[in-house]
């Protein structure tokens, strides 16, 4: 989402990757083999660095059934059941979970961690407890950053940062031209065979707008089996525009971004994956003609897959009566018709998950006149109990469909191995927890992430997070991520 064009977008980085430290970085690489996983494709797994044991007592799996036991040992599920507390090797860890929900980890294909460039809104470290707190295992970093995430350097330094902070896994997203510029495609063989393994390609905060382009970029992938992400945004139509183009943008006198700037890339990069094939993916769907579109593709069996927002599915443009700079988002907060229909969407299939498009920003860029203000809000923190209120607390959908939404689609979609997994014996702990009893006010400023860009300043989340862990690693405990200094390690 937030384009980031006022900032320097030199090609070149001075930061070499950390592979080459002495840190033992180098061991949690997707090229070290080990055999404690089921394969699951061809990213290796990553140990976790030590033959821990957690027992999770009290849980019911998906909310489903009675309270039970799942006993977690080097980083696998090891076994499930009643009372396994005398299973548990001298030195394991029991965390008593009385009556929380457990599900899989959470899985967020789209997030901006600013770092590299804006470390002063967000880094790897910060963004990576923020995920962690928000019950995720994996995230997908887009390339808007500076320099730009368009080579195999930049992409190798933002995964090994992330393995080293080891708190979630950060998967970089490689830029589909170079530098954001949409006039060249980037090397995307060489970061697909990186250490970074970069699976997803993106123009993210800017759209892939030159139709000749995007063609290219199929072709291009489809060598490589990876996917192409699409801000859907036609620049001709959105010039200036700071908000949805409707009644409210009118009376406020603030400049309008209509439907079908995004609905008419939606349309054509539709078709394009109807005639060339490909793994085409559409971010932050907003409205109702795109749900339209997306039904359309499905019944054309195209292979094209859609995310969409907690505040497009929560939030309407009646929130910029106030003017507060918080609100901009681009795409931007639509109508109530659009809401209902992004729902309804979600809930048939027609779009496949949740994203957040965690964008965090500094108060400077956000605490000015609406239209000097940044777009971007901040998401990882409180995703989970938002959807949580909207779809599965009113006894709409249960929470396998959150499972589905927020885990197991964007793992498929992404062809991501180990996350996503069914909750299992022999699978992946990777997994969060959440007190369906244990209601919080979001703040910002008590939140993890660098920035403090809430829309939900104040307001009641339902729900949360208290545990995750990262194949069987405790990232988050009692709902505080477990950075160095509070893990003590
Ligand atoms: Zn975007």
């Amino acid at each position: 989402m937030s384009d980031m064009s006022d900032m320097s977008m030199e090609e070149t980085t001075t930061q070499a990757p950390l592979k080459t430290s002495k840190t033992g970085i180098t061991d949690m690489t997707h090229t070290t083999a080990t055999s404690n996983y089921p394969a699951t494709g061809d990213l290796a797994p990553h140990p976790t660095g030590a033959d821990n044991e957690v027992l999770l007592t009290g849980v019911l799996i998906y909310g489903e059934g009675e309270p039970t036991d799942v006993l977690i040992r080097d980083g696998v599920i090891a076994e499930i059941g009643a009372d396994l507390s005398s299973k548990l090797s001298d030195g394991g860890e029991t965390i008593d979970l009385n009556g929380q929900v457990l599900l899989p980890g959470l899985v967020d294909m789209h997030v901006h961690l600013r770092e590299p460039g804006r470390e002063d809104t967000e880094t790897i470290a910060t963004g990576s407890a923020a995920a962690a707190q928000g019950g995720f295992t994996a995230v997908f970093t887009m390339a808007n950053t500076a320099p730009v995430m368009d080579n195999p350097s930049i992409a190798e330094t933002v995964w090994f940062k992330g393995q080293h902070t080891n708190l979630c896994d950060v998967h970089p997203v490689g830029s589909i031209s170079k530098g954001l510029r949409g006039e060249e495609l980037t090397e995307f063989g060489m970061m697909a065979d990186s250490d970074a393994k970069v699976r997803m390609f993106s123009d993210d905060g800017k759209c892939v707008a030159d139709p000749r382009l995007m063609r290219r970029a199929i072709e291009y992938s489809k060598g490589m089996d990876v996917l192409l992400a699409q801000h859907c945004e036609e620049p001709r139509l959105t010039e200036t525009a700071v908000a949805h183009e409707g009644d409210t943008a009118a009376r406020l006198g603030l400049s309008g971004w209509p439907r079908v700037a995004e609905e008419s890339i939606v349309a054509r990069d539709a078709i394009m994956a109807r005639d060339y094939g490909g793994r085409l993916h559409i971010c932050h769907a907003s409205t109702e003609g795109t749900v339209s579109l997306l039904k359309w593709a499905k019944e054309q069996n195209i292979p094209l897959s859609a995310e969409v927002t907690p505040h497009h599915l929560l939030l309407t443009d009646e929130r910029l009566e106030t003017y507060d700079g918080v609100n901009r988002v681009n795409p931007p907060l639509r109508e109530q018709r659009d809401v209902d229909a992004l729902r309804q969407a979600l809930i048939d299939g027609i779009i496949d998950c949740v994203a957040t498009d965690h964008a965090p920003h500094g108060s400077e860029e956000k605490c000015c006149e609406f239209d000097k203000a940044r777009p971007g809000m901040l998401g990882l923190e409180t995703s989970l109990a938002l959807i949580a209120q909207i779809f599965v607390l009113n006894g709409d959908q249960d929470w396998r469909f959150v499972a589905r939404v927020m885990s197991e689609r964007p793992a498929e979609i992404v062809k991501l191995p180990g996350h996503g997994r069914p909750i299992a014996v022999g699978e992946p702990a990777n997994l969060c927890a959440v007190d369906t009893n244990a209601q919080w006010i979001a703040r910002g400023e008590e939140m993890a992430s660098k920035s403090r860009n809430t829309p939900y300043e104040g307001m009641d989340m339902p729900v949360k997070v208290t545990t995750t862990l990262l194949r069987g690693k405790v990232t988050c405990r009692d709902g505080q991520a477990q950075t160095s200094t509070t893990a003590g390690a």
